[in-house]
């Protein structure tokens, strides 16, 4: 049993603090958000009043925050009153920048840190099935990856300092602009009269296929647990594929990478947020694309 602080009870730490409980852990949580708290105490999760009072006497200090202004906040709060021997893990989905910035503090301070972003969404969450993509020494690697074990089914090591995140929004990158061209295929199929099964038949057993297509099809039929049989309820919403592909362009600015593919994909998903759309799922984009046809 390690003694844990999770900070950052909403849609996906909540759930993944609950593993850790399950798991064995004695698990000490912190959110700003009053319900978050109750729903986390309900799963044996002993509620502190502050962030920092979460952390005091914590071998391992997981945060979940919406975006790195959060986590350095957290950070800069938190890393006073770490343990001497702490590891703090960031699973947030960050920038690279300030996921590197957070990794100096820690270093500073005198503690171990990994960045550990996730995939695999809510359901990932509850049914602790996330890939991790871990970025930082391989000693802080060696003592995170046994909890990270306890959240998901894969734990990957990506790299040094930043690689963790580097790797989600490549990753989601390429799920952005395939899930683009997969509706932009089945579009043009309908315009030709060719049926959704039969492209998917098709597509789905040649050069066509992926992930993006076999998984979450962007039309009712093909695999009826995609968010298309279900009225395009997220699933992974739209609001937070266009924060991912925001970050990955930030960071093909700031690298000097040209993405133009990437850049059209965060172009596309900004219009159709901008339609009111951010809560429903990403691969709702098809009916914008339907639009766009006439
Ligand atoms: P969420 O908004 O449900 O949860 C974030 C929580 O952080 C909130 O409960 C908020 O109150 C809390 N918080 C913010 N500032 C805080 C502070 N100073 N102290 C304590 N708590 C604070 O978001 P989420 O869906 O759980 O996502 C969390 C992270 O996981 C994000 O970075 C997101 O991009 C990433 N992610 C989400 C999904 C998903 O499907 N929801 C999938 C993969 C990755």
């Amino acid at each position: 049993m390690s003694l844990i602080a999770f900070v950052g009870l909403g849609n996906m730490g909540g759930p993944m603090a609950a593993n850790l409980v399950r798991a064995g852990h004695h698990v000490t949580g912190f959110d700003l958000v009053p319900s978050s708290l109750e729903a986390a105490e309900a799963d044996g999760i002993a509620i502190a009043n502050s962030a920092r009072e979460a952390v005091a006497g914590a071998e391992i200090v997981l945060t979940m925050l919406p975006a790195g202004k959060h986590v350095l906040a957290v950070w800069t709060d938190i890393l006073p009153a770490a343990a001497d021997g702490a590891l703090l893990i960031d699973c947030s989905t960050i920038d690279v920048e300030s996921a590197r910035a957070a990794h100096v503090m820690a270093g500073k301070r005198g503690v171990l840190s990994l960045d550990a972003p996730v995939s695999g969404g809510t359901v990932g969450a509850r049914d602790a099935t996330l890939t991790f993509m871990v970025g930082g020494s391989a000693d802080a690697f060696a003592a995170g990856e046994p909890v990270l074990a306890r959240m998901g089914r894969r734990v990957v090591h990506c790299g040094e300092a930043g690689s963790g995140q580097a790797a989600k929004i490549c990753n989601n990158m390429i799920l952005g602009i395939t899930m683009i061209g997969i509706s932009e295929a089945f579009v043009l199929g309908e315009k030709l009269g060719l049926g959704h099964q039969a492209l998917f038949d098709v597509a789905s057993t040649s050069s066509g296929s992926c992930w993006a297509l076999t998984t979450h099809c962007p039309v009712p039929g093909p695999v009826p647990t995609s968010a298309a049989n279900n009225g395009y309820k997220p699933g992974f919403a739209t609001d937070l594929m266009l924060k991912d592909l925001n970050l990955s362009q930030e960071a093909a600015r700031s690298a000097g990478a040209a993405t133009p593919l990437g850049a059209e994909a965060a172009s596309l998903y900004r219009e159709f947020q901008g339609g009111g759309n951010g809560g429903v799922d990403y691969s709702g984009i098809i009916a914008f694309l339907r639009e766009r046809a006439g």
